[in-house]
């Protein structure tokens, strides 16, 4: 036992996963074949069952399990939400990560215009060399440009496994582009709009993190879907 209670607010709560006293965790909703009783199989996060029981490829069902989380963790779902649609789900975060992947690839494109700038040393993706911050602050841009092309890469790898997943589901491979090109648009008009202003570089910046952070599916940074 390790103590942990099943806190009110645990998005798993709308899994229909069963939360287990005996092992302080929550686990498959299905019975075993041979003794007819509970699984006690882990369950997949953001799913009702264990791998055992989820019939499709693990891969699969993590990618609609983090779906599923993230769509919980947006302030606009009512607390008795049921799960989504796995389709709907894995369409959803295959947009979220196209919009992501551009946005990080403009704050790149913009924090080496920054880098480059006269007056800046030219840093590019090597090195190390320091700007100054808002406040004043030294700010490593080397290491700032590295970062954000890693969470380019990340999410552009992670747009192609949910449209690998979506395919693997059975949707048609127009539909799955048509909803790629419909969020590239999204960023496409965002920074349009953006370059009219004619902003300062770190104002770009900021509005473009802001755009990032209310996407929502950030709960699932970080974790490997494939
Ligand atoms: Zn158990
Ligand atoms: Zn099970």
């Amino acid at each position: 036992m390790t103590g942990r209670a099943m806190r009110q607010d645990d998005p798993m709560r709308r899994s229909g996963a069963v939360w287990c006293e005996e092992h302080d965790r929550w686990e498959c909703a299905r019975n075993a074949k041979r003794t007819g009783d509970r699984c006690h199989g882990s369950a997949i996060r953001g799913r009702d069952r264990c791998r055992m029981h989820a019939g499709r490829s693990s891969t699969l069902e993590k990618v609609i399990g983090e779906g599923n989380l993230a769509a919980w963790s947006t302030e606009h779902v009512s607390a008795d939400a049921s799960p989504l649609d796995p389709g709907t789900v894995v369409l959803n975060q295959m947009r979220i990560a196209v919009l992501r992947s551009d946005g990080y690839g403009e704050l790149l494109r913009i924090q080496i215009e920054m880098d480059t700038e006269p007056g800046h040393e030219l840093a590019g993706l090597v090195g190390t060399t320091f700007a100054a911050g808002r406040d004043g602050t030294r700010v490593e841009t080397g290491e700032r440009a590295r970062a954000l092309a890693t969470e380019e890469r990340l999410w552009r790898d992670r747009a192609v496994s949910y449209a690998k997943a979506a395919h693997d589901m059975g949707i048609a491979e127009r539909h799955v582009e048509l909803e790629q090109e419909r969020a590239q648009l999204v960023t496409t008009a965002f920074l349009a709009a953006l370059e009219v202003g004619g902003l300062l570089p770190e104002v770009r910046s900021l509005m473009i993190e802001r755009f990032l952070e209310r996407l929502g599916g950030s709960t699932v940074a970080g974790e490997v879907v494939a």
